[in-house]
């Protein structure tokens, strides 16, 4: 079989060299372990490599380090953020958009989901209202870019219109690190969620981000690592190759504008091979990695098994879950039909992805919708 080819970045991206090289040399320390919390040369070493990698994070959202908690990833940080305020203010609710990752979504019982539009953008003035009525909001969370459709919300915005009525503000830009430039106090952000998998690091770490509103969330209590934010050891490994990876994703935030032109040209030629291909997230702003369609009457699954056997690793953008695909509830609530979201298949790129691999996935497309056309 030709080459593989990898189109799955919003899924996990490929680990950056330089990323794999600083875990490597940490976790292949002969003489000793880097406890970053032990007072010997080795502690003080894994120490340092932490407080790099702090630095980097933060300039990545452009925060001082301090603000900065690492932890074992986004669907930590969500967890933290939303069971923090449910259990601070127990009779007053969260709002969470109704596209958020499962890992908000689930965070809290206490929560009420706000609408989006067909474009898949949040409904503004369903927020205003809300946040006007009864029972109070205590936060509200809507992420920064959708995972499935690469949707960038106005979250400005929804920052300013939280604020005024009183609530406070968080923002799962997991999928926007990297492809967006950010800037969390810009952005009006209370509190923010990144996850190192998804620029280029190591899977299994991550960091809460604090804004300016000086609480600090906090879910693990015990040894008193991140300034007791977050308990238990810190995975040293981890999170040099996280700020190594941050360093690098700051530095490529210019190729999206390659990425972009890629994927635009992408959806041109796939609209010319199927006419009846619907494209998702389109008509609003995108980040430039993302493209979601569906090719109504072609199950997601037949088409990602089939581009799997041509060596083409795609997605349908939604967890599948004992064999069978669910729709997406992420299509659901920008009110496509059933029986399109079912067929939907989510193509995702990053720092490694060439034109090569753009032109494999179209001819192998162009290959496999005659037959699925008969
Ligand atoms: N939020 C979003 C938008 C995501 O795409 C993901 C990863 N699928 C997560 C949260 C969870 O991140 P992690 O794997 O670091 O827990």
């Amino acid at each position: 079989m030709k080459n593989r080819v990898y189109l799955d970045y919003n899924a996990s991206t490929p680990l950056q060299p330089e990323s794999r090289n600083a875990i490597f040399s940490v976790l292949g320390q002969k003489n000793g372990a880097l406890n970053a919390s032990s007072v010997h040369s080795f502690g003080r070493q894994g120490r340092k490599s932490v407080e790099d990698a702090r630095l980097a994070v933060a300039q990545l959202v452009n925060a001082t380090p301090e603000l900065i908690i690492f932890n074992c990833g986004a669907t930590e940080s969500n967890n933290t953020a939303l069971r923090f305020f449910e259990t601070q203010y127990p009779d007053e609710v969260i709002l969470v958009s109704a596209i958020e990752h499962p890992s908000v979504l689930k965070a809290a019982k206490s929560i009420e989901t706000i609408p989006v539009d067909a474009k898949g953008c949040v409904d503004l003035v369903w927020l205003e209202e809300r946040l006007q009525q009864a029972p109070q909001v205590s936060l509200v969370s809507v992420m920064t870019v959708n995972n499935e459709t690469g949707v960038i919300q106005d979250v400005r915005q929804i920052a300013d219109i939280t604020h005024r009525h009183g609530a406070l503000f968080h923002s799962d830009a997991t999928q926007a690190a990297g492809r967006l430039s950010l800037d969390i106090a810009e952005m009006g952000m209370d509190f923010m969620s990144l996850s190192s998998h998804k620029i280029g690091g190591p899977q299994g770490v991550g960091a809460l981000v604090l804004g300016l509103c000086g609480q600090t969330p906090t879910l693990l209590h015990g040894g008193g690592q991140e300034k007791s934010a977050r308990a238990g050891t810190e995975n040293v490994a981890g999170i040099a190759g996280f700020g190594v990876a941050a360093r690098l994703a700051l530095d490529g935030l210019k190729d999206y504008k390659r990425l972009a032109l890629l994927r635009d040209d992408m959806e041109a030629r796939l609209k010319n091979i199927s006419p009846d291909i619907v494209f998702h997230g389109k008509d609003a702003p995108r980040v430039g990695n993302t493209s979601l369609f569906s090719l109504p009457g072609v199950p997601s699954e037949t088409m990602l098994m089939a581009m799997d056997l041509e060596g083409i690793a795609l997605s349908n953008g939604s967890a599948c879950s004992s064999g069978s695909v669910k729709a997406s509830s992420v299509l659901k609530a920008m009110g496509v039909p059933d029986a399109q979201a079912k067929s939907a298949l989510r193509v995702s790129t990053g720092w490694a992805t060439t034109k090569d691999d753009i032109e494999r996935f179209l001819e192998t497309w162009e290959k496999l919708a005659q037959r699925w056309k008969s």
